[in-house]
């Protein structure tokens, strides 16, 4: 982007703007121009461009993400069903929990998880029907006719559900069940699948893909934007760094930049980001802290009967536990408010 300064008395004032936005900048005087990296910036081209148009003409600055810059700061998104209260995902605002097991399976009783989960003041339920395993050789999931399922329980207890649709196969029966369809992190580039969840009018839960850049994320977030469906709900889950003792590495930094910068609600999963129940309750007091619009957690019945992720799932009590300290108080003084 180059900014034409339109007269030399300007020159201080507009270095001050520059540093002031956080923009990388080169000076060059003999054509009074300043070149401008606004490509990496946290403002979208249109702000820089608003917030710098006092100082003369500028020329450039090619919007990458048009449908998303054009989105509200602290874009709402509201999922409704019959049997639930409206779900306002939002950063900044109160937070949304989801919460339930890895994956659905014929052990785990998925109403008593619905129960359990709707009383500790979980709003939205989580369980994979068809599931991405890194391997062929392990559980793949009961199949989308668990989307049903799953909802069938959530909607008993006044929950909302979501799962993934792994393929574009599983789009309708996912739409005819779920409230929120899960695009998972493998799947975050499929643009075929994209382009049809985005026609799908539902609310996405679009995860971001360990080895992808902040800028691809909020360009599949686009993909959905371009179809038409503008209920795209970030999820960050960790991206592969050099950590060894970690699953992948949650990147809060980068979720923090992705709500400052584009403005769609933002949920955290720290289960798959860290592979660790033991430090899921330290990682949700900063979660919480930072103003995400949710957070995800894994939780089974009896984690050593999951067919996935046993390893990572937070027992009942421990679950319960992460609720008492940090869920339950929220909704007392959400309560008192009122
Ligand atoms: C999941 O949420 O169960 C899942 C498979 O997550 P991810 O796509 O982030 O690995
Ligand atoms: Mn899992």
């Amino acid at each position: 982007m180059l900014l034409y300064l339109k007269s030399k008395d300007l020159l201080c004032e507009a270095r001050e703007r520059l540093t002031e936005l956080g923009l990388e900048h080169t000076f060059l005087p003999q054509t009074q121009v300043f070149e401008l990296k606004a490509d990496a910036s946290i403002y979208a081209p249109r702000v820089i461009k608003e917030r710098l148009e006092e100082f003369g003409r500028i020329e450039g600055g090619r919007e990458r993400t048009p449908l998303l810059d054009l989105l509200p700061a602290r874009h709402e998104v509201v999922v409704k069903g019959r049997t639930f209260a409206p779900i306002s995902f939002r950063n900044q605002a109160k937070p949304v929990w989801i919460a339930g097991p890895c994956s659905l399976d014929e052990e785990n009783d998925i109403r008593e998880n619905a129960k359990r989960l709707s009383g500790l003041g979980v709003q939205v339920l989580r369980g994979g029907a068809v599931k991405p395993r890194t391997s062929p050789h392990e559980f793949q999931g009961l199949g989308n006719k668990g989307f049903q399922i799953l909802a069938e329980a959530a909607h008993e207890f006044g929950l909302a559900a979501v799962s993934e649709a792994l393929s574009e196969a599983d789009v309708e029966e996912a739409v005819r069940h779920l409230d929120i369809i899960q695009v998972g992190a493998r799947n975050m580039q499929n643009f075929p699948l994209l382009k049809k969840l985005g026609r799908a009018g539902k609310p996405i839960l679009l995860k971001r893909a360990p080895g992808s850049t902040l800028r691809e994320w909020a360009l599949a977030a686009e993909y959905l934007l371009s179809e038409g469906n503008r209920d795209v709900i970030l999820c960050e889950r960790g991206v592969r760094g050099l950590e060894r003792e970690l699953r992948y590495t949650l990147d809060l930094a980068g979720a923090a930049f992705m709500q400052e910068r584009y403005s769609l609600p933002l949920v955290i999963d720290p289960s798959h980001a860290t592979g660790l129940k033991q430090i899921l309750a330290a990682c949700t007091a900063g979660i919480l802290a930072m103003g995400f619009a949710g957070i995800m957690l894994e939780t089974h019945p009896h984690p050593v009967n999951a067919l996935s992720d046993s390893l990572q799932a937070l027992a009942p009590a421990d679950f319960a536990a992460i609720a008492d300290r940090f869920l339950r108080p929220a909704a007392v003084n959400a309560i008192d408010k009122h």
